[in-house]
């Protein structure tokens, strides 16, 4: 059988990098506003799925490097284009089920010689469940935060 791919050059093997590498720059970098947009939605107690958009960014990078090995034998990292990922889609109310809330306990120190640990709720974990591939989400809010809520 004769091979028909052309094997890639120097300048092109540069820009070659394992499939399965995640600390290439364009994952970096998708990780960095991934977990900002995160923190910004659970800081707002709104669960976001970031899971979720770092699986379907890599699949989208997979997706492209295995067309370019098809069709030039070999894959070019500047030629992936992955700025077409909507954020939105991870947020929003009907991409989770909501779970029961959990207690969120804190030690605060032992009681009496060799006695039990104490511990004392500091608030509740809202509990959530991504439909899509049953990714658990878990947004801490404060007895203070609870008790602003109840006002609301
Ligand atoms: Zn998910």
């Amino acid at each position: 059988m004769v091979d028909f791919i052309r094997r890639p050059n120097e300048e092109e093997r540069r820009n070659f990098k394992n499939i399965m590498d995640t600390t290439d720059d364009e994952t970096v970098k998708f990780k960095k506003v991934v977990e900002a947009e995160e923190k910004k939605h659970h800081k707002n107690k709104k669960p976001f799925c970031a899971r979720c958009a770092k699986f379907d960014h890599r699949d989208l990078i997979k997706k492209q490097i295995s067309e370019m090995e098809r069709t030039n034998g070999y894959a070019d990292w500047n030629q992936i284009k992955t700025e077409n990922v909507n954020l939105q889609e991870y947020s929003g109310s009907e991409r989770f089920e909501q779970l029961p809330d959990s207690d969120a306990m804190e030690p605060t120190g032992l009681s009496g010689r060799g006695g039990l640990e104490r511990k004392t709720k500091i608030g509740i974990h809202r509990n959530y469940k991504c439909k899509k591939r049953g990714c658990g989400i878990s947004i801490f809010h404060t007895n203070e935060e609870l008790e602003k809520e109840k006002k609301k």
